[in-house]
């Protein structure tokens, strides 16, 4: 035979070998990685989807936390992982930040992945420490200018939502806070009750027991409308930051490259999470919502990246924050 039949032959029992693999996929455990520190909210909301995809996976799901730079170290580690479907990365709206904060990114959001879906919608609500004096939002305002300067807040990086929010707030108020970064919100949170650093802001998934346990001030959430599950607080919008709006989105993506059969055996185990029971109300008792089906899929996770991209690039061009 030939030695181009030859290599034909091989490329095409290779071929079939790996389409052979991926319809057994998954035959181990799956590694989700997750951005931030261990105990934050995106490790809180991943180690419950976990629960969810092993159930239909039928293979245990576990949380590699890569914490640091406001969660690119993350992205970087699962651009270049191996595309088999068994490392996978959850991100949240800093995916779409990214570009635009950091000069040099050592990844493209939209060339380096394949996209499984969209996950969850989380809304954060703004902290301060317990004794931070002020009672309400209109007294922290006056409070804050009042002490121009003085008072710091804490956030999980370049690109972390915490970040995000604290620029929307001081762009809003037009006052600086002294900041502070920490590797996720979770140890930021230990220095909140702590007493350490003055304000925070942070997802309901690891804000809501806090809040409830009165261990921290809360002086608003950052969505729309008020959180069904935390309903007696009221939105920064109706406190007066008019358009005040944060909802942290997240998505499930995999290295480019993944085979087909195994992003869609992926796609099918997060649509049964999305739907599933106990899932959602997991996340409703932590002010969290899981995506409807229809947003579950590489599709809508693609649009909404771009679109988000495409919609931050000129706000953070306009704050002027960068990371070289
Ligand atoms: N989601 C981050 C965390 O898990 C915090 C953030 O984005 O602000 O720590």
């Amino acid at each position: 035979m030939p030695v181009k039949s030859l290599r034909l032959l091989s490329v095409l029992a290779l071929t079939a070998a790996a389409g052979v693999f991926a319809q057994d996929f998954p035959t181990k455990q799956v590694v989700v990685v997750v951005p931030f520190a261990a105990g934050g909210p995106t490790d809180t909301l991943a180690r419950n989807l976990g629960v969810a995809l092993t159930g239909s996976l039928k293979q245990q799901v576990i949380i590699d936390n890569t914490a640091g730079a406001g969660g690119t170290i993350a992205y970087n580690k699962v651009a270049k992982a191996k595309p088999d479907g068994y490392t996978i990365l959850i991100a949240h709206i800093g995916m779409a930040t990214a570009p635009a904060l950091y000069r040099k990114l050592p990844y493209d959001p939209l060339a380096d992945f394949e996209y499984i879906g969209q996950v969850a919608d989380v809304p954060m609500t703004f902290l301060g420490k317990k004794g931070l004096p002020p009672n309400n939002f209109k007294e922290l305002l006056a409070y804050i200018k009042a002490n121009k300067g003085k008072l710091n807040y804490a956030n999980a990086g370049l690109g972390a939502a915490s970040h995000l929010c604290g620029l929307l707030f001081m762009s809003q108020i037009e006052t600086e806070l002294t900041t502070i970064s920490y590797k996720g919100t979770a140890p930021a949170m230990t220095d909140l009750i702590g007493g350490q650093v003055d304000l925070m802001c942070d997802q309901t998934t690891n804000t809501t027991q806090q809040i409830k346990a009165g261990t921290v001030k809360v002086y608003g959430v950052t969505s729309r409308q008020r959180v069904p599950s935390l309903k007696e607080i009221p939105t920064l919008a109706e406190q007066g930051l008019k358009n005040f709006e944060v909802v942290v989105w997240h998505g499930l993506y995999a290295p480019k490259g993944t085979p087909k059969p195994v992003i869609n055996r992926l796609v099918a185990a997060l649509q049964a999470a999305v739907k599933d029971p106990t899932f959602k109300t997991r996340l409703a008792d932590l002010g969290a919502e899981p995506v409807p089906v229809a947003k579950a899929n590489p599709e809508a996770l693609r649009t909404h990246l771009q679109a988000e991209i495409n919609k931050w690039a000129p706000i953070i061009k306009k704050a002027g924050v960068y990371a070289d």
